[in-house]
């Protein structure tokens, strides 16, 4: 009886490790829901990066729960795109939750207090801060990010400075894009043409008006469109961006609607 019960103990752990094993090796892409804001999770067995935290704590906290291994609890980059409460608001309580390696911010200066607030608390816990612009770029064993905004002293606005990334994982590419606007997509067609195209794109800004012109749609998001969007009072995403998105017939997906996309 004891053997018998050893042998099932044995085999459960090896199940158990197993299991964590398959689920470690995962790299994924998870565009999160955390309701009006933006969040993704740029996920491998080796490192975890996040571009912006969303608006909430509770909300940020509750989806990376669902992705990282319960025994991880080190994100070792942190990119904030730029000084926008729903692009910053849960990274206060990710600093509390998890071990955070690295913060990267817009170089643009901004006078948003929480943000202050925010850089504060981050150079308290000794966690290097640094900014990156266009030009920059970050390699991981598996992925290649290339920074494409801001260029410094080109714009002056937190949102038109948002850090914009394009990335390669998995044989696909990703354009992550903050709250730009039209100014700022005509801005990189022009300085970067055909290298904006990607198979998946974060729609600017929560799907506003003022972004998302046909020119940049159509260059971009050739697989899907996301719209990280919850309930909120500006209206977001604007029916004229659907529109556009329609007129292109480009695939898209809300996270209002459609939930959390994880991409392999
Ligand atoms: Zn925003």
């Amino acid at each position: 009886m004891k053997k018998l019960i050893l042998i099932l103990v044995w085999i459960n752990l090896f199940l158990f490790w197993f299991i964590l094993d398959l689920f470690s090796k995962e790299s994924l892409v998870v565009f999160l829901n955390v309701g009006q804001g933006s969040s993704v999770l740029i996920y491998n067995p080796k490192l975890q990066i996040l571009y912006d935290t969303g608006p909430f704590g509770f909300k940020i906290i509750s989806e990376l729960n669902k992705f990282l291994p319960f025994y991880d609890k080190t994100i070792d980059l942190v990119i904030i795109s730029h000084a926008d409460k729903d692009h910053f608001g849960g990274t206060f309580s990710i600093l509390d939750r998890f071990k955070v390696r690295l913060v990267i911010i817009s170089p643009y200066i901004s006078e948003e207090s929480s943000y202050l607030e925010l850089l504060n608390k981050i150079k308290n816990l000794k966690i290097p801060i640094i900014t990156l612009g266009d030009k920059d770029r970050i390699e991981t064993t598996y992925e290649k990010i290339f920074v494409l905004n801001p260029e410094i002293g080109k714009f002056n606005s937190d949102n038109e400075n948002s850090i914009v990334l394009k990335v390669y994982k998995n044989s696909k590419t990703f354009l992550l894009t903050g709250d730009i606007d039209q100014k700022v997509e005509k801005y990189l067609i022009e300085k970067y043409g055909n290298f904006l195209k990607s198979d998946y794109l974060l729609i600017p800004h929560h799907g506003s008006k003022y972004s998302s012109s046909l020119a940049f749609l159509s260059l971009t998001g050739n697989i899907y469109s996301i719209i990280q969007v919850g309930k909120n009072r500006y209206g977001h995403p604007h029916k004229e961006t659907i529109e556009r998105l329609k007129l292109l017939n480009k695939k898209y997906w809300r996270t209002d609607l459609n939930g959390t996309l994880i991409v392999k």
